[in-house]
């Protein structure tokens, strides 16, 4: 857990501890009803005046706020490779599906427009994708790689949701029926967009590495 353990300011003060669960005052309490990932339970924690070891510190202390925006590079990669893979199966799905759909005595994949759409959102996966793996070869070998993670989680939210979008609309009134994929797949990938760091907290760090505004 991020916690601020002295009554410096800012970014200064803040530590990782760890926090037994059986520790005296912690609690789960309320289970959030999500509108999707719903095979991941997210409760919100309940702190009563718990107290822990210091030795139970993880790393420096006080430097935990830098610490969790050295993990923020790692955990931002993996959302982005989660965004990606998922969005070029979801594509691969559609076409799937468009090519045994047929409408008017032709698979509606025969249809042009549909073909240039999913055209345009596997050429914007395919550049991200090349992004990604080039951002984890520079992860690997220990180089800081905030701003293209930062960069990449940003497109990588906003583009699941134009997959997403596009998913549901070529599926028709079966793409707004729960009992397909795509349903689901619309309501999961929205988080993109907001944990792990909202699209505006990414736009923020960008603007603050391109020297804008305050660090
Ligand atoms: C399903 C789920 C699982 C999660 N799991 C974890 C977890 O395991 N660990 C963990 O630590 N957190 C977790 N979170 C929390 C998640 O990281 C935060 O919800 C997310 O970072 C957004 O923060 P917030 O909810 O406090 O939004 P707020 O700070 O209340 O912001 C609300 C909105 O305001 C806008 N905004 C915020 N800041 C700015 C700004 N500076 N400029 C302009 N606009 C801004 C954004 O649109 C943002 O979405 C989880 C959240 C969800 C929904």
């Amino acid at each position: 857990m991020l916690v601020r353990t002295s009554d410096e300011g800012g970014y200064q003060g803040m530590s990782m501890i760890i926090v037994p669960t059986s520790t005296p005052g912690f609690s789960v309490g309320r289970k959030l009803k999500k509108m999707g990932n719903n095979s991941s339970d997210t409760a919100e924690l309940v702190l009563d005046d718990v107290r822990v070891p210091v030795r139970y510190t993880i790393g420096e202390a006080g430097r935990g706020f830098q610490m969790q925006m050295a993990q923020f590079q790692d955990e931002r990669l993996w959302i982005c490779y989660m965004a990606v893979t998922g969005a070029r199966r979801a594509i691969d799905r559609t076409i799937e599906y468009l090519q045994m759909r047929e409408a008017f005595g032709k698979p509606l994949l025969a249809n042009q427009y549909i073909q240039y759409q999913l055209a345009e959102l596997v050429a914007d996966i395919d550049v991200l994708h090349g992004f990604l793996h080039h951002t984890a070869e520079r992860y690997v070998t220990g180089e800081d790689v905030t701003r293209a993670a930062t960069v990449a989680k940003l497109q990588a939210g906003r583009l699941s949701r134009r997959v997403a979008d596009a998913c549901v609309q070529f599926h028709g009134g079966m793409g707004y029926a729960e009992e397909m994929w795509v349903a689901r797949y619309f309501r999961d990938c929205r988080l993109g967009s907001i944990g792990g760091g909202a699209d505006e907290v990414m736009l923020r760090i960008i603007s603050m590495l391109e020297g804008m505004g305050r660090k």
